[in-house]
Order: C-alpha cells, then sequence, then structure tokens
C-alpha cells in the first residue's frame, strides 16, 4: 500500500479521526462501513500511515520517507498486520485470527500503535469472529483494530456495539458529483452510472472505465431477444456466465424493478437505468406482473447467494434465470 490523498468525500470522517488521535481519544475498534466503492480501504490505510508515520505532519499528511512509510510501503512493518480472505477463499479464517492475537501479545516494535487492517469484516466465518469478539472484550492497549465492511449489518451485533462506527455511505452529493466530472469525459451519464453502483464514486468510475457498460447494453439487448423468443436461454446463459455476476445480477433486478414500477406508476424520474426509457415503457406492457416478481424473487436469492458463497457455478443458475425471462411475457402479446 502506498500514502495517498484523502479523497474529498471522505474529508469529514478524516477530520473526526486526525482530532480523535490528536486528543488521544482513538477507540480500540473503528468500524468503517458502507457499500463497495466508497474508499474505505483507502481511508483505513492512510489512517495507518498516518498513525505510524514517524514525520507525520498535524492534518494527517505523512512524509513518505521515514522508516515507518518505508515499511509500510515495502508490505513488511512490524507492528502492522493485514486480514484479508486468503487465495481461493472468500474467508477470513480463524488461523488468520489467533495469527493477530498472537500479534496482539507482542510488544510494539517502534513504541506507537500496533494496528490490524481487516477487510472486509464480513468474510469472517463464524469461528474467526467469535475469536475476534474475544480480542474486542479486551483490547490491548496502544492497539487499534479497523474493520472494514461493505455490509457492517452482516457482522455479529456483539462485534459492531465494541466498535467506534463510522457510516461512509452517507456521502455529499455535489462533492461526488464534481469529483467524478473531473475524471470523466462529458459525455459519460453521471448519474446513472452512480445510480448503477449505489452511489459510490470509485465503484462509478470502475464502471465508466471498463467495458461493463457495453456489456450491460448487450444484456438489454439478449432480453429483449429472449422475450420475443428470438435467441436461445440456454446459449445466452452460457454467455451470460462470462460477465461479472454480481453486475449481471444487479442490472437485471434494477431492469426489471424499473419496468414493474413503471407498468404500476408511468413515473420515469425514479427510474435506475434511465437511458433505457423507450425499452422499459415497451416491456411494461408486455410483461406478466405476477410472474415478473417470481423473477425478481429468484434474482434476489441468486444475488444473495452469489454473495456470500464461493464457488458458484454461475451457469445453471443463469440457465433458470434465462427461461424464467422468457415465461415472463404475457402470453397474448406474444
Ligand atoms: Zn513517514
Amino acid at each position: 500500500m502506498k500514502p495517498a490523498a484523502i479523497l474529498p468525500w471522505l474529508q469529514p470522517h478524516w477530520q473526526t479521526l486526525m482530532t480523535a488521535h490528536q486528543q488521544k481519544r482513538l477507540p480500540h475498534a473503528l468500524l468503517l462501513g458502507g457499500q463497495r466503492g466508497l474508499g474505505k480501504t483507502q481511508l483505513a490505510e492512510q489512517l495507518v500511515y498516518a498513525l505510524l508515520c514517524q514525520d507525520v505532519r498535524p492534518d494527517g499528511s505523512v512524509c513518505g520517507h521515514c522508516r515507518g512509510c518505508h515499511l509500510l510501503s515495502a508490505g513488511h512493518h512490524p507492528d502492522f498486520i493485514r486480514l484479508n480472505p486468503l487465495e481461493n477463499s472468500q474467508n477470513i479464517l480463524i488461523d488468520q485470527v489467533r495469527g493477530l492475537i498472537q500479534f496482539c501479545t507482542l510488544t510494539s516494535h517502534y513504541g506507537g500503535y500496533q494496528i490490524a487492517l481487516i477487510e472486509p469484516a464480513e468474510a469472517m466465518n463464524q469461528n474467526a469472529a467469535n475469536g475476534l469478539l474475544k480480542l474486542l472484550e479486551e483490547p490491548p492497549d496502544n492497539t487499534l483494530l479497523i474493520l472494514v465492511s461493505h455490509r457492517p449489518m452482516q457482522l455479529l451485533a456483539t462485534i459492531r456495539s465494541r466498535c467506534q462506527r463510522f457510516d461512509l455511505g452517507r456521502v455529499n452529493q455535489t462533492e461526488i458529483n464534481t469529483w467524478l466530472q473531473a475524471q470523466l469525459e462529458p459525455e459519460q451519464d453521471i448519474d446513472l452510472l452512480l445510480k448503477l453502483t449505489l452511489n459510490a464514486p470509485l465503484a462509478a468510475l470502475v464502471l465508466a472505465q471498463g467495458e461493463d457498460m457495453k456489456i450491460r447494453r448487450a444484456v438489454f439487448n439478449d432480453i429483449d431477444g429472449l422475450i420475443q423468443g428470438k435467441i436461445d436461454p440456454v446459449k445466452t446463459a452460457q454467455q451470460w456466465s462470462q460477465y461479472n455476476i454480481n453486475y449481471l445480477l444487479y442490472w437485471l433486478i434494477t431492469w426489471l424493478m424499473d419496468v414493474i414500477r413503471f407498468s404500476s406508476t408511468a413515473q420515469k424520474q425514479w427510474l435506475v437505468n434511465h437511458d433505457q426509457l423507450s425499452r422499459i415503457e415497451f416491456f411494461s406492457q408486455q410483461l406478466d406482473l405476477k410472474k415478473s416478481f417470481e423473477l425478481l424473487e429468484l434474482l434476489g436469492e441468486h444475488y444473495r447467494l452469489f454473495n456470500s458463497t464461493a464457488n458458484i457455478k454461475p451457469q445453471s443458475l443463469l440457465e433458470v434465470v434465462t427461461m424464467t425471462f422468457v415465461e415472463t411475457t404475457l402470453p397474448l402479446r406474444k
């Protein structure tokens, strides 16, 4: 990890943390929560730098050349430990937490803080979470545990209650719009990008810069083809299984919700996929509403499943989805 500037929408949180640090009021454990793509990890890493840099400035910016900064940049500062899911696993395991407990029994090498970054904290399995809870119940002095979580509500309530919580999801809309305008070409639809990423500016930037917006349009074309009986559901599922499944399911869910919403209100201001208005308008008259709700439930289940379980083969689950799309059209209007 490298020292970096604090992102503008995270400044208020940074100020709070720096003030607490200067007044020696930092708690033993912090929980930085909020949707993916806000910069939570970056904020946590900058805090680690600010606490371990030996020549830190009052605003928390770091020198970049002291021993502390060098060791952090090189990835082996002895007073810092990081817990992430191991390769080929979606979980943080009890052995890793045991390593953390062991780390906390040592005295600080350089006389300052000992810091652990756990990310994402909801990846801890039950044993690991229970192990961490014991540590939180009797936190050692001069130790800071930083938990980063995309879904803090999935953590044990007893873990949440022992951390000072920062909800990074409440961002200043003007600030993130201005920041994105400065990063992107003027023709980019920032409003749409933010709607598709749950208002997370870093995620919106990644979405705009990669191929995913093109893939999204291709998926909407596929839905047209499926509903009109022009393409094969099995082949479509095979194609879809190559995509980022989280994005794919989120697009399908928002598309279907837009259609359902439009069919009952005919209002366009609440649509997520506002660039697809004519399509949504058309399908809002074509879909069987009851079956649409069933499909929505199915997509929601798949979304939760892909988010909680490792190593799922998406193809067969997506076949169920594409076939259900075909059945969701009203028979009379095919
Ligand atoms: Zn430094």
